[in-house]
């Protein structure tokens, strides 16, 4: 298509605020999709996962054919991005492939912090906004209150704010025709070399990844020798062609293209989101602006149940991070669960997905060590050693210091909430910045956390105590020095090294006696005493006992018949619990994430 009649567009909006209704009403509209193939709804979330969590995990783009109310014909491409923040690099390239965003926010609960981050990311990357509110059939809706925090936060004339209902459809044939008025044509780079920014990679089991791309500049055909920026390697464009809901095999994509590319590619890992598509042969000097290695932020161990099913998890793991570029995973071993792995992952959210994927699509019994980040750690010999499992931090003797990673926060609640939310900052060693009021009774805190302090339940905590009315959102700001410690568990004397974290010296003590407690509920009754410890190198500060089962006691209690049925209903439980032997003590699946629910 020529160039002036392309709009490349995403949407910008909160969980739930109606972005993916939104989308189903634009390829409605123009007749992409009709209304059989849309049976489940929300054609933009294909995986079980996502829909179970009403999130997009992964963005894709979808290419409509629109005309005009003057007649014209328009190629539009919408480009759909990731809602979370674990996945925010993944948000700023698919931006980065837009001309212009849909600021889609729900007149019935207002903006939220996850918009306004995304916000930011859009208006920083260029792209012209158009706000929509969304849900004006509701009754409770307060369309002008969301109005003036809208024109605050981007300076926009009233007018210029669209109303909608994506569900009923209401106002919908409006923005579209503010799509193609207002969002920019692309730029007519197709005289330059190639360079095409890729914002998306997914695998598939026939032709390895599919490459999702914006032509940025020049002009990509089929057969052509392309070469990418990030590794220099070079392959043969088997297929390329544009989305619309299946691949369209094309012959060629030009300068202000959203499309694919097919290439024999045997792993993701090699298109890497953000990197720039080059001819082999007549290369572009410079990769586009922006890219960056995304870095795995959370660590956790992953061992399998059964110590046999070591290589089937190996295997699993290996599948899925041919789909997950930002999954890095190496084999572990430790004293207390056997061979298993080290994972990284991109935030909390990526760390769940990819355990329970492990477990529904895999059918993997697995254990999984309690998060952690990774530290710094100045060594008194003069080196830098990082430390991405507790039980690996070397020996306080030898440390000079450890740093941590910081984010920054900002927390948009209701001002009610002030109070409970600066409680919550001081409890995770927050540092308070700011506070910004977005209309009389909304407004914005800023904080900066260590990122350790809110890998740990602090978004359930932070609904809890603002009784569901604050978003959160944050972004990584660097290293900082932090007085830490690391806090060891032994069991009966014996050190379980899963069961080591790093904690603050502020909280040690507190976090040893409430992690003891905790474990002595969990472990059940042995045959013999287990004595539970906690130390912070060779000095003991906490300790629980777990005395011994007393089978003849117990037997008298219950009477010979229900004692043996209880006994039978007891061994049935314990074996649908996942046990570990650790040394001689039997300890529970549930042990090596008690900390998490320790406040
Ligand atoms: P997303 O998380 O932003 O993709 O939001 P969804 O599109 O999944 O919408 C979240 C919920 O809001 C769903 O139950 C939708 O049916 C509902 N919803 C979306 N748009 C509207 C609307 O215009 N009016 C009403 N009443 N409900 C809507
Ligand atoms: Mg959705």
């Amino acid at each position: 298509p020529e160039v002036s009649r392309i709009r490349n567009f995403c949407i910008i909006a909160h969980i739930d605020h109606g972005k993916s209704t939104l989308a189903d009403r634009l390829l409605e509209m123009t007749h992409t999709l009709d209304r059989t193939q849309m049976d489940s709804a929300q054609v933009l979330d294909d995986m079980d996962l996502e829909r179970e969590r009403g999130i997009t995990i992964k963005s894709h783009a979808v290419q409509m054919k629109y005309c005009s109310v003057a007649g014209d014909d328009y190629t539009l491409n919408l480009i759909d991005t990731p809602g979370h923040v674990d996945f925010s690099y993944e948000v700023s390239r698919s931006l980065a492939a837009c001309e212009g965003a849909l600021l889609v926010v729900d007149a019935t609960q207002g903006v939220e912090a996850q918009t306004i981050a995304n916000l930011y990311l859009a208006i920083e990357a260029g792209l012209e906004i158009i706000p929509v509110i969304n849900k004006i059939d509701l009754p409770s809706s307060d369309v002008e209150g969301v109005a003036s925090q809208i024109i605050d936060l981007i300076g926009i004339e009233r007018e210029e704010i669209l109303q909608v209902s994506a569900k009923a459809g209401l106002g919908v044939p409006e923005l579209m025709e503010a799509i193609i008025a207002r969002v920019p044509s692309p730029a007519d780079n197709g005289h330059l070399p190639l360079r095409a920014l890729i914002f998306d990679s997914v695998f598939d089991a026939y032709r390895g990844a599919v490459v999702y791309l914006r032509i940025v500049d020049g002009v990509l055909r089929k057969g052509d020798k392309v070469r990418f920026f990030a590794n220099n390697k070079v392959f043969l464009a088997d297929e390329i062609g544009t989305m619309s809901m299946k691949r369209q095999p094309k012959q060629v994509l030009e300068a202000g293209d959203v499309g694919y590319l097919i290439c024999s590619i045997k792993d993701v890992k090699d298109a890497k989101v953000g990197d720039t598509v080059t001819h082999a042969d007549a290369p572009a000097d410079k990769r586009l602006a922006g890219y960056k290695d995304v870095k795995p932020m959370v660590f956790s161990g992953l061992y399998p149940v059964n110590s046999n099913e070591f290589e089937d998890l190996r295997e699993s793991l290996e599948k899925l991070s041919l789909n997950d570029a930002s999954l890095v995973y190496t084999p572990e071993t430790s004293v207390a669960l056997g061979f298993g792995f080290r994972c990284g992952f991109l935030g909390l959210l990526h760390m769940e997905i990819i355990q329970e994927r492990l477990e529904r699509e895999y059918n993997m019994n697995i254990i999984t060590t309690v998060p952690n980040v990774e530290y710094r750690v100045l060594m008194t010999n003069g080196e830098t050693v990082i430390v991405d499992n507790p039980s690996k931090m070397p020996d306080t003797a030898r440390i000079t210091n450890v740093e941590e990673p910081y984010v920054s926060m900002q927390i948009i609640t209701l001002a009610d909430y002030i109070g409970n939310i600066m409680k919550l900052g001081m409890e995770r060693r927050g540092e308070y910045r700011n506070t910004d009021y977005l209309d009389t009774k909304r407004v914005c805190m800023h904080f900066e956390f260590p990122l350790s302090e809110i890998v740990f339940d602090f978004h359930d905590r932070l609904k809890s105590i603002s009784k569901g009315y604050a978003s959160m959102d944050y972004e990584y700001i660097g290293y900082r020095e932090s007085e830490l410690v690391k806090l060891d568990v032994l069991l009966n004397g014996e050190p379980v090294d899963a069961l080591s974290i790093i904690v603050h010296r502020s909280k040690a003590y507190d976090w040893g006696r409430k992690l003891c407690g905790k474990l002595k509920g969990i472990i059940p009754k042995q045959m013999y005493e287990v004595a539970i410890q906690a130390a912070i190198g060779s000095r003991i500060i906490s300790r629980e006992t777990i005395s011994a089962m007393r089978k003849n006691v117990l037997a008298k209690c219950y009477g010979g018949d229900i004692s043996r049925k209880r006994k039978l209903i007891e061994k049935q439980k314990e074996g649908k619990k996942r046990m570990k032997q650790v040394g001689r003590v039997e300890v529970p699946q549930e042990a090596f994430l008690a900390i998490l629910n320790i406040d």
